[in-house]
């Protein structure tokens, strides 16, 4: 045999199931997934018969049971020979659904009690819900609402609204019919519109419609059609197609039954009109109610034998207590309440009286039902509250996660940001205490660090490491002279000069007033006294001042030494190097004197 699905499915056949999830919760995206899975599908027969399977599903609710049919039956053998028993049992359930459009009631209903024992066996989860589901309708619609309540429980109780969504509406609308059913309109209209609020979280324009026609039909049961009719606009604003409510049951009888009862003559005659053109099953109810609204619309147009002339053909039928063609105990008892008021308003109170006898048999046989179907009602209420319950709290959940993370991200991010302001904060204050604001070289704390790691990496790799104090000569007179503003002009300058005839490598520094100090790595004392006679005498042809008196031969004294004694520290270095810069200023300034020299 083959396998029943392989061990890890394709994705194809992952699309397909999830298609199938969304069947009650966004009808579109479940059918654009399902045609995205058969495209996908290639040589996998498995992920092709679910898609069509899926697709089959969607035309059940949007399309003809005949076009349903038409997709479903194909697959009887593509199921039979893969050897997936799920897949064929919800397939059947399909079928004996499109059966039931159809108005193949009975046939139907035997379909699905002889899959019912096999699907608890091998279904699990929502696919036993939609086939619980069914069984519960069929039962429903052959009078039986004790079995439907109790199918319809046990759908619940599998039915996993967080994994396929939307299944929970649909149950709500069809627990508020059968309490219709019973004449329980109350607390259908409950039901309704608990639906109806969940609906409106999900994209299934198919069972908002059923639950607004549900609605509908229940404020016109209490007599309060006029209420109904904000409803009968909002479903004629679905339209009655495969994008909006589906075409299998436009239920213009429905609105149009509302719409006479509200006063509305024209909307109602438009509404008829509607209904008898549209595409309709053999359903009894569809059939009576269709015949109702044209008979209710001659009496409102004043035409009251016209009416139960209309009403004719149907009054044996709704005045027979053993009639198994599915009219609904809801349908037959609007039939004999309005064939008493047309009876009545014709001047036959006799005739009006007995039908009034059988009307009023119909109720006690509802309430019958309803006391004991009561408990089952009760139990299905409590396992929708659960649900409900399960939902609510995995909202709050998500929403609290959701709430949290944004929450984390937002300080994330205002952490982060206040890290980058905290970083560029210190790299300005590292550099505002490592420079000399007026020149912009290193001053003399950056150099008090500096000295002793470099000099220590010198020794480590045997390399010389020169130092150099530079004194410019009677800077003093430079001030005094030409101002204190020109005085910093010349410091600039030097220190431009400076640093375009030093390395990458070399720490050049202010040392203080109109002292320098350079670090010259991989140099010896001789090469670097070298360099900076070079740097004189640039110094030297530098003359300043176009605008005021020429500022020339400026000069500098230099002391250099390195490192070559083993015993020397940093500051023994500068010491050093100041010693012969103060030679070099005694010996007449203007030079540079090495330590060596
Ligand atoms: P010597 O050749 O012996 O070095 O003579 P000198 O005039 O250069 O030395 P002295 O130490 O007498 O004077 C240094 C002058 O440098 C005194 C001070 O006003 C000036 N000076 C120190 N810092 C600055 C500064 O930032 N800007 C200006 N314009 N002058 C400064
Ligand atoms: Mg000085
Ligand atoms: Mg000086």
């Amino acid at each position: 045999m083959l396998p029943v699905a392989p061990d890890r499915p394709s994705p194809a056949l992952r699309r397909a199931q999830r298609a199938w999830t969304l069947l009650h919760a966004d009808s579109s995206r479940s059918i654009a997934l399902a045609e995205q899975a058969l495209a996908k599908a290639g040589e996998d027969a498995l992920a092709q018969a679910w898609a069509r399977l899926v697709l089959g599903y969607n035309r059940l609710n949007l399309a003809t049971p005949a076009e349903a049919l038409s997709a479903l039956e194909p697959l009887r053998a593509d199921f039979e020979r893969l050897g997936d028993r799920a897949g064929a049992l919800l397939l059947e359930a399909g079928i004996a659904r499109a059966w039931w459009r159809q108005g193949r009631l009975h046939e139907a209903h035997h379909h699905l009690l002889h899959l019912r024992d096999e699907g608890l066996h091998r279904l699990r989860h929502e696919q036993r819900s939609v086939l619980l589901n069914a069984i519960a309708g069929t039962h429903s619609v052959l009078g039986d609402s004790e079995q439907a309540f109790a199918y319809m429980a046990s759908a619940l109780r599998d039915a996993r609204p967080r994994h396929a969504p939307g299944f929970e509406v649909v149950l709500h609308c069809n627990l508020a019919n059968e309490l219709m059913q019973l004449g329980d309109s109350e607390a259908a209209l409950v039901q309704l519109d608990e639906g109806l609020e969940r609906c409106r979280r999900l994209s299934n324009p198919r069972v908002l419609a059923s639950l607004l026609i549900n609605r509908i039909v229940v404020l016109t049961d209490l007599g309060r059609a006029h209420e109904a009719l904000a409803d009968v606009d909002a479903v004629r604003a679905i339209p009655a197609d495969e994008q909006g409510r589906g075409c299998n049951v436009s239920c213009f009888e429905i609105l149009a039954l509302a719409a006479l009862r509200a006063g509305r003559i024209a909307l109602g005659r438009e509404l008829v009109d509607a209904a008898e053109a549209a595409h309709h099953e053999p359903i009894a109810d569809e059939m009576h109610e269709i015949a109702q609204a044209r008979a209710l619309l001659a009496a409102a147009e004043g035409d009251v034998e016209g009416g139960r002339a209309l009403m004719a053909p149907l009054r044996a039928r709704l005045l027979d207590d053993a009639g198994d063609d599915g009219l609904s105990l809801r349908v037959r008892s609007g039939g004999l309440q309005l064939l008493s008021e047309l009876d009545e308003r014709a001047g036959r109170p006799d005739a009006a009286l007995a039908v009034l006898r059988v009307w009023q048999r119909v109720q006690a046989q509802r309430a019958a039902t309803a006391s004991r179907a009561r408990t089952q009602a009760a139990l299905l209420q409590t396992e929708l509250m659960r649900l409900h319950r399960q939902l609510g709290e995995q909202q709050a959940r998500r929403r609290e996660t959701e709430r949290a993370r944004a929450e984390l991200q937002a300080i994330n991010e205002q952490l982060s940001r206040q890290v980058r302001e905290i970083e560029r904060l210190q790299v300005r204050l590292r550099e505002q205490a490592a420079r000399d604001p007026l020149t912009g070289l290193f001053n003399r704390r950056h150099l008090a660090d500096a000295l002793p790691a470099m000099l220590a990496l010198a020794r480590r790799e045997g390399q010389p490491l020169a130092v150099a104090i530079i004194d410019l000569d009677h800077f003093k007179g430079v001030n005094d002279r030409h101002g204190h503003a020109a005085g910093d002009e010349v410091l600039t300058a030097f220190a431009r000069l400076l640093l375009d005839e030093s390395r990458a490598s070399d720490v050049v520094c202010r040392w203080g007033g109109e002292e320098f100090c350079l670090l010259l790595p991989c140099t010896g004392a001789v090469a670097a006294a070298h360099r900076l006679e070079r740097l004189l005498l640039r110094w030297r042809a530098q003359v300043f001042g176009p605008d005021g008196p020429p500022l020339a031969d400026l000069s500098f004294t230099a002391g250099v030494c390195d490192c070559t004694d083993p015993g020397a520290d940093g500051e023994a270095l500068l010491q050093a190097a100041d010693q012969a810069l103060l030679a070099g200023k005694r010996a007449g300034r203007a030079q540079v004197r090495c330590v060596q020299d």
